[in-house]
Order: C-alpha cells, then structure tokens, then sequence
C-alpha cells in the first residue's frame, strides 16, 4: 500500500467580524489566514506552517491591500468665492480662479 501524503494549504477565517473592504465597499472582508498542514489521504493532519493573517474580502474573492489606503481628499474651506472677472464660484481656500486664473 502507498500512502498520500503531502502538505496542503487550509484557508482559515480567524476573525468573525467582517471589515468594509476599500474595494468593493461592502463589510465582507475577513482576517484570514493561509496555514499548511501535513495530511495523509486529504486529511489534515499536522499543521506545519502558521501563515500570516491578512484581509481577504469573499466579495471581491481577492485579499485586501491595507498599504493601498484611499487617497486623501484635500479637504475644502467650505466657503466659496466668486470670480471677479468670470462670476464663477471656486472655493475660497484657491488663490486663484480655477476657471480662468483671476487672481482671488
Ligand atoms: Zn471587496
Ligand atoms: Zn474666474
């Protein structure tokens, strides 16, 4: 008789609560983690390697990039301005019109 052994990569969620994923935006993204086991006849047996956790989202079917954050907006005064010389709003954190570069 021959034995089937061999070490098989195991999928395991290691958090229950899902985080929203950047991707898709939908909160379906869990800790998961990639372990190795040794098995015999498919069946795990020994696990010989622990892998590192990451984000896996199950709506993208794909692991979630945390160095990727979302680019950050520069955020806005709020207040606007009109142009002198267009009578076009802009926001009033500009220095100039961003419609014809009159100068605020
Ligand atoms: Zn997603
Ligand atoms: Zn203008």
């Amino acid at each position: 008789m021959f034995l089937i052994a061999g070490v098989q990569p195991k999928t395991r969620r290691v958090d229950d609560n899902p985080q929203r994923c950047p991707v898709c935006g939908l909160a379906q993204a869990y800790t998961t983690r990639v372990d190795h086991y040794l098995s015999l006849f498919f069946i795990p047996l020994i696990r010989v390697r622990q892998g590192e956790p990451f984000l896996m989202c199950e709506g993208c079917q794909r692991p979630v990039d945390n160095s990727r954050a979302p680019v950050q907006e520069v955020p806005l005064s709020g207040s606007s301005s009109v142009c002198v010389a267009c009578k076009r709003e802009f926001d009033s954190s500009f220095n100039y019109c961003p419609h014809c570069g009159q100068r605020a």
